[in-house]
């Protein structure tokens, strides 16, 4: 894996949980059966229909308006670190190929909660650092620790990690 191929997700999962970005950088995709994750798309889909995906290899963002800002719609109530560092990965991505993104705009349809992220030298600072955290990670031979299980709610990763 080289750092072309850490997209949002990547950085997302490595905010949330090492053992996570690790599992999805193996092929690993649980998350495909869990209902929390297909909430997720559901309300992606019906929220926000107007808007059409961006394709940046491989990060995929939803939707970058006239102002360069990136908006990006989440099932989750409220903003966290981790939606936080994936648009700051987008912001930084789009300025690689020339394109000077403002920052990211958070959306929350289900609490209606909206968050700005404004892009600067400390949040390209951030994503530099991020990815090669990422890379890091995902070059471990062996999977990082389970998180406490509290903190495992929702995660489409559950049963693999939990079953035994
Ligand atoms: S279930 Fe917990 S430990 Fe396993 S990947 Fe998800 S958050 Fe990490």
């Amino acid at each position: 894996m080289r750092a072309a191929d850490i997209g949002g997700v990547h950085i997302k999962y490595l905010h949330h949980c090492e053992r996570q970005l690790w599992l999805f950088a193996r092929g690993f995709r649980p998350e495909f059966l869990s209902a929390a994750v297909q909430l997720g798309e559901a309300v992606h889909e019906t929220s926000y229909r107007r808007d059409s995906p961006v394709d940046l290899g491989a990060a995929q963002l939803d939707h970058l308006d006239g102002a360069h800002w990136v908006h990006e719609v989440k099932s989750s109530n409220r903003p966290s670190d981790a939606d936080r560092a994936q648009v700051v990965h987008y912001c930084f991505r789009l300025h690689e190929i020339g394109v000077p993104a403002a920052g990211g705009i958070l959306k929350y349809p289900k609490t209606r909660r909206t968050e700005k992220v404004v892009y600067g030298p400390a949040e390209q600072e951030q994503a530099v650092a991020d990815i090669d955290r990422a890379l890091a990670v995902a070059h471990q031979s062996r999977p990082p620790s389970r998180r406490a299980r509290s903190a495992c709610r929702g995660c489409g990763y559950f049963d693999y990690c939990w079953s035994e």
